[in-house]
């Protein structure tokens, strides 16, 4: 009994280590305005509007509202002027600057005028059969990401994507993020906050093969605000008042979701203390690495879990997939190293009953 009080307790130092320096906090977002320079994006049927033009208003619009209301939270531009910055590229930058989210901003467009109204969209390929990717939004899809033919150093074989190959977008959706389900709560508040604003008609949340959401290793999404070959959606962005509401909407999404991130991953030594009050009746505390999160089920042969017998934690519509599990953060820490590599966007977490919280 003894013995097991003590690596209670030392379980319990280990905890207080990991939540001195766990303190999670929404510290830095990418705000990426869509194309841009020798890529117009979309282009409106009278030939005189451009995506690239309202796609980089709007994003400095956002940075300015974060700036003004939260002047600690770093704003990272991916442009801040009509300047072709390759998908990659963007990624890079959201990458490099170890950013906690990334919100990439386009207008869509299509060949009838009546299409209108905005769509929020994340990494994947819905379960839904009505948003089956070939059907609603391959044309979006096709069209964001054939960007990548633009940039001068772009190869297939490196990039390991050819948007004109359809087994290459069977192997995006395959490589699913470990921060899906928070990309799927921010994308789910940006669509709830764009409800009743300039651009009238939702289209809804979806999970679809995008590029830019592929490369970048933090929760990511990408949103659509209105169709610039809609007559009505088009008026609507042409005025700065409602260019600027967008961008107020955009701010009110962030605010809520950086409130749910800031309170649910952080976890705080009074806690721990509760929890370790009395050690014999404390739930069992453990670490592990969550590799990926998706709504299917994974074989537990699947060369994706590298061999790892997994822990599979359901959370609403989705699994997360936990390997390496141990008691030992620094054996966890240890196994990181390797898994890092294949998933750059996995972390650690630590695991308590059936709850999972992130470590930093
Ligand atoms: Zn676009």
């Amino acid at each position: 009994m003894k013995r097991v009080a003590l690596i209670l307790f030392s379980l319990f130092l280990t905890s207080l280590y990991a939540s001195a320096e766990g303190n999670i906090i929404l510290k830095t977002v990418v705000v990426d305005a869509g194309h841009g320079g020798k890529d117009p994006g979309a282009i409106s049927k009278d030939g005189k509007t451009k995506e690239k033009t309202f796609t980089l208003d709007i994003a400095q619009r956002l940075e300015k509202l974060i700036k003004q209301k939260y002047p600690d939270v770093k704003v990272v531009m991916t442009r801040s002027d009509d300047r072709f910055i390759s998908l990659d590229r963007r990624a890079q930058i959201a990458n490099e600057c170890s950013a906690d989210l990334f919100i990439s901003i386009h207008i869509n467009s299509a060949y009838s005028t009546k299409s209108s109204g905005f769509s929020t969209h994340v990494l994947g390929q819905s379960s839904q059969k009505n948003r089956d990717l070939y059907k609603a939004n391959l044309d979006l899809v096709k069209r964001e990401n054939s960007v990548i033919m633009l940039d001068d150093n772009y190869n297939p074989k490196s990039a390991g994507f050819d948007p004109s190959d359809p087994s290459s977008y069977i192997f995006m959706t395959m490589m699913q993020s470990a921060h899906l389900e928070q990309s799927i709560d921010f994308a789910q508040i940006i669509n709830e906050n764009l409800k009743g604003g300039p651009v009238k008609v939702n289209r809804g949340v979806s999970q679809d093969p995008f590029y830019v959401l592929w490369k970048t290793t933090m929760p990511a999404v990408l949103v659509e605000l209105g169709f610039i070959s809609n007559p009505q959606d088009l008026a609507q962005l042409k005025k700065p008042s409602e260019r600027q509401a967008l961008a107020q909407r955009l701010l009110n999404a962030f605010t809520e979701y950086k409130k749910l991130y800031d309170s649910t991953t952080s976890f705080s030594s009074e806690t721990e203390l509760l929890h370790y009050d009395d050690p014999e009746v404390g739930p069992q505390v453990y670490y592990g690495v969550q590799i990926f999160a998706v709504s299917s089920q994974v074989h537990k042969e699947d060369s994706r879990l590298m061999g790892y017998i997994p822990e599979v934690f359901p959370s609403g519509k989705i699994n997360k997939y936990v390997v390496a599990t141990d008691a030992s953060l620094d054996k966890v820490k240890e196994e990181y190293k390797k898994i890092k590599k294949r998933y750059p966007d996995s972390f650690i977490v630590k695991i308590e009953g059936s709850e999972l919280h992130r470590v930093k």
